[in-house]
Order: structure tokens, then C-alpha cells, then sequence
């Protein structure tokens, strides 16, 4: 028998404690070796004026283990409190959101009954960074950050998932065809980062029809690698495509810190009752006991829950009449899971997690520099004269522009409007407006020529809401062209 593990355990809010108490119960005659510290997160903590939901001794407790087991956390409405799961997730670096989907057909019902699939969704990236702004009467942004390692570590730790739990397959779904540099930095990373591991297969997809073929065949795929906000979206779809939310785990995993938990909410409407389903809490519970190395403890308790599934045991959310044979409450789920503690289900197929290891996290790897050169700016404006013609607006731009930058384009919503705008385009007040380097090749472009540029532009009174610099590192481009741009003029980037 190994050593024992400590874990920080928060029984946390509505049906919380009631489903904790069973998992503990189950993980504990299963023989799981863990040392519980128990930490108070949640309602209780809000109510004692903690905005954050965390009591300030349980970080030393999370330091000190590492580990937290944690059910569910009701998030006050209003009044600025924080989600905590959102909370750790920043604080504590947890990069990865690691959500298994897999069917126990014809237990729980489902269109799809032999999907297996672990979804694995960067969570710290992306548009969940908050840098949201409203910039004009009309438009408000949101913006998206994708990193070169942020994005290796993800990917990094996908293939490790799949080779530490004896899956094949990697598949990547990204929007690279529209978002070419932040989705496309996403799919280059997952392509490089592939061809280290050729024992596994990978694969790339565009996120529409992935999730389309995700939703179809579920089956075929095996472990997905997604930026944040598709793996949110398509974690919750692979959660309902196995029947049923209420039974799957997840964990948020860091370089020295991992939290597991179930899926599913505080379920305030059945709480106190005993009746909840403690299933998607102890699907967590599984998972943490593969990343403590405590893998014949994990397969032993997912084996036995399979069996209690298969034998008809059911709590009253997944009781269907004629399937199911007793419908039963937390307590009597938990009592049922422990009486077959070393069985294995028949019809489902058994897990065998013999050759399970901890997945180790890959450590992040900084990007080489390359030689950034500044080659223009993209000015934003809030502009809303007249008709709103952009021939007006390029032409007092022309007049405020100096010798050495060339306006090369204006866009609406990304659609170039100048020069050669069509009639139909529709504008809001919001305009991108490009300016480039018109040196003579080897000649500097300085940031100070672009603050100039600002200043002739606000003499002439039009609103500059943002700008942004466009850089080129070594041979790369670092922004995205407009429709026709680069097509007829070569010009020679300059150094900073
Ligand atoms: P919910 O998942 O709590 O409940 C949705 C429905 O599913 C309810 O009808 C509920 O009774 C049922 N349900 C959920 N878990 C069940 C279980 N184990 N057994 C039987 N039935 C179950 O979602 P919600 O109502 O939108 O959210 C309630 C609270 O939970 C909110 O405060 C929300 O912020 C919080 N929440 C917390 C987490 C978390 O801590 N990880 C996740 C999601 C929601």
C-alpha cells in the first residue's frame, strides 16, 4: 500500500454536503489513502463579508495539499461577489479543464451509447482574460488572447492525457480559417506539439463542423484539445450527449495545484432532501485519484459504480420505471456502490486503469525573440459625420496624415469600406483606419512618427478611440491583412 495523500476536501453548498458525505464514504471503504482537510468555501464564506467566497486559511490549505475535492458552491446573485471556481481557477494557474464524456447505455438513456471522449479546454486564455470595452455609442469588444505557451502547455498536456491513460487519438478544433492568427497560433502549436508524439493520432477540424461531427458520431473521437471558449460550449454538449450532466466529473489542473469536483451545480431545489445524485462528484473523485497515483483505488470504485448502475440502482434523477429496479437516495446510492466494491459490471464495459500514471504537467516554455519591427498603425475611430461616407472621412485623414505614413485602407466591422467600398455595406460608428510605413527601404518607422500621427489627427478633431501597432517578427507578419491589402505594394519593414 502506497503512501497516503493529503487532500483539502470542501463539502461546499445546497446538495454539497449530502453528496460529499457519500463520496467520502465510498472513497474511504474503497481504500483510497487520503489525509481530509476540510476547508470552507462558498455561501458560508460570503455571508461572513468574504467577497471571494474564500476563507483566507484555506490558500494555505490548497498550498500545502495541492489537492482539492470539492463539490458544488452556490455564487450569491449581485452585490459583487465571485464565482470561486473562477477565483482558483486565476489565482492558482489551474490551465487545464479536463471533462470525460462517456455513455452507460442503456442505464442512462442516450442517442449515443458508445461515446468515450475526454474533452481537455485551456481555461485561462482566450475572451475569458474580461478585457471588455465599449469604445463608440454603437460598438463594444471583447478581446481575444491566444498564447504561443499557453497554448503548448494545453496541447502539451493533451497528448500526455492520452498516452498516461491509453487513449490514441487527439483531436483539435479551432477557427483558424477566420481567426488566422489567434486560432491559427492555436492549430501551428497543435501540429508541432503532435509530431513529437507519433504514437498517438491527431487530427485538426474546423470548430463548426468538429462540433457538428462531435454531436453526430461522438464515438469517434477520443481526446479534444480546445481553446477556452469552444471547449465551455462543447464540454456542456458532450456532457448532454452522454445522457445525462449529472453524472460527470471535471478537473482543473496546475503546475502545482488540482481541484476535482462534478459538473453540475448546488441544485438548491433538492437540497436538504437527501435524494441527489452524488455520481458526478465521485466521477471527480475518480479522476483525483488517477492524478494522486492512486489508480487501483480509482478503478475499483469506477467499476463498483458501474455495477450499482447496471444492477438498477438508481436516484430518482435517472430512474426511468421498467429500467431501473429501486430508486434510492444519496445515502442508499452510496451504501449499494460499497456493497460492490470489487465487482465489475457486465454490460458496460469495465475500466482498467492497471496501466494509468499521473500525467505530469508540462512545464511552459518560453517563446524565443524575434526581431520586431514596427511597420504602421491601425487607428481606431468614433466616427459619425453626415452620411457617414468613408471618402470623407479618408479625405480628412490624408489632410492630417504627414509624410511618412501612407492611410492604405478603412474597415467597418472588419469589411474595408476604402478605398473601393461598395454602396451596401453597412457602417456603424466604430472605424479601422490603417496607416503604413512609407520609408525609404532600411529607414526607421519610431513610435514617436505614429504619437505624431495621433496628435495631427486629433487637431483635426476626429476621436481616436484605440490604436495598434503593427509589428512584424522576423519574417512574420503580426496582423492580419484586409481584403485586396499586400497584394499590389511590397514594402520593406524597417526596424524599430
Ligand atoms: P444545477 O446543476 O445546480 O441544477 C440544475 C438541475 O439539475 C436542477 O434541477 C437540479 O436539481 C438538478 N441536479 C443537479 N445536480 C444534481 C444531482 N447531483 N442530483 C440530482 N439532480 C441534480 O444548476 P443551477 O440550478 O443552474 O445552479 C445552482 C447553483 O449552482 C448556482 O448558484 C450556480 O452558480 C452554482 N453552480 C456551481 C457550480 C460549481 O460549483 N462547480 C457549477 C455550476 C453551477
Amino acid at each position: 500500500m502506497g503512501e497516503s495523500t493529503k487532500i483539502a476536501v470542501a463539502r461546499g453548498d445546497g446538495i454539497g454536503p449530502e453528496i460529499t458525505a457519500a463520496c467520502l464514504e465510498i472513497l474511504e471503504a474503497a481504500g483510497a489513502r487520503l489525509q481530509i482537510q476540510e476547508i470552507a468555501l462558498g455561501e458560508s464564506v460570503y455571508l461572513n463579508g468574504e467577497k471571494s467566497g474564500i476563507s483566507p486559511d484555506a490558500w494555505d490549505v490548497i498550498r500545502e495539499t495541492g489537492v482539492v475535492f470539492k463539490a458544488p458552491l452556490t455564487t450569491p446573485q449581485g452585490g459583487g461577489f465571485k464565482s470561486v471556481n473562477v477565483t482558483l481557477r486565476k489565482t492558482l494557474g489551474l490551465f487545464a479543464n479536463v471533462r470525460p464524456a462517456r455513455s452507460y447505455a442503456p442505464w442512462v438513456q442516450t442517442k449515443h451509447p458508445e461515446m468515450d471522449l475526454v474533452i481537455i479546454r485551456e481555461n485561462e486564455e482566450d475572451t475569458y482574460g474580461g478585457i471588455e470595452h465599449r469604445q463608440t455609442d454603437e460598438v463594444y469588444q471583447c478581446l481575444k488572447l491566444i498564447t504561443r505557451p499557453g497554448t503548448e502547455r494545453i496541447v502539451r498536456y493533451a497528448f500526455e492525457f492520452a498516452r498516461n491513460t491509453g487513449r490514441n487519438k487527439v483531436s483539435c478544433l479551432t477557427k483558424d480559417n477566420i481567426m488566422k492568427l489567434t486560432d491559427g497560433l492555436f492549430h501551428r502549436v497543435f501540429d508541432e506539439v503532435a509530431a513529437e508524439y507519433d504514437d498517438i493520432e491527431s487530427e485538426h477540424l474546423i470548430v463548426d463542423i468538429g462540433t457538428a461531427r462531435i454531436a453526430d458520431t461522438p464515438e469517434r473521437f477520443d481526446v479534444v484539445v480546445l481553446p477556452n471558449l469552444y471547449g465551455d460550449i462543447i464540454s456542456d454538449i458532450t456532457a448532454q450527449l452522454t445522457g445525462s450532466v449529472g453524472l460527470g466529473g471535471s478537473s482543473n489542473i496546475g503546475e502545482t495545484i488540482a481541484m476535482f469536483e462534478a459538473i453540475h451545480g448546488s441544485a438548491p431545489d433538492i437540497a436538504g432532501r437527501g435524494i441527489a445524485n452524488p455520481s458526478g462528484m465521485l466521477m471527480g473523485g475518480v479522476l483525483m485519484l488517477n492524478h494522486i497515483g492512486q489508480s487501483d483505488v480509482a478503478e475499483k470504485v469506477h467499476n463498483a459504480w458501474m455495477k450499482t448502475l447496471e444492477d438498477g440502482i438508481h436516484t430518482g434523477d435517472i430512474y426511468r420505471e421498467g429500467q431501473s429496479k429501486q430508486k434510492v437516495n444519496t445515502k442508499e446510492f452510496a451504501d449499494a456502490v460499497v456493497e460492490r466494491l470489487g465487482e465489475k459490471p457486465e454490460s458496460l464495459k469495465p475500466v482498467d486503469y492497471s496501466e494509468v500514471t499521473a500525467v505530469a504537467i508540462p512545464p511552459v516554455t518560453r517563446t524565443p525573440k524575434a526581431t520586431k519591427t514596427l511597420e504602421g498603425v491601425d487607428v481606431f475611430l468614433d466616427w459619425d459625420q453626415g452620411s457617414r461616407d468613408p471618402n470623407t472621412l479618408a479625405m480628412a485623414l490624408e489632410e492630417a496624415n504627414g509624410e511618412k505614413l501612407e492611410l492604405t485602407m478603412i474597415t467597418n466591422r472588419g469589411q474595408k469600406v476604402w478605398p473601393d467600398g461598395a454602396p451596401e455595406t453597412f457602417c456603424t460608428d466604430h472605424w479601422r483606419c490603417r496607416f503604413l510605413n512609407q520609408g525609404p527601404p532600411g529607414s526607421n518607422l519610431h513610435q514617436r512618427e505614429i504619437f505624431a500621427l495621433l496628435e495631427r489627427i486629433d487637431g483635426a478633431s476626429l476621436n481616436v478611440i484605440k490604436t495598434e501597432f503593427l509589428f512584424r517578427f522576423g519574417e512574420d507578419r503580426g496582423y492580419s491583412l484586409g481584403q485586396g491589402e499586400g497584394t499590389k505594394t511590397t514594402r520593406v519593414p524597417v526596424t524599430v
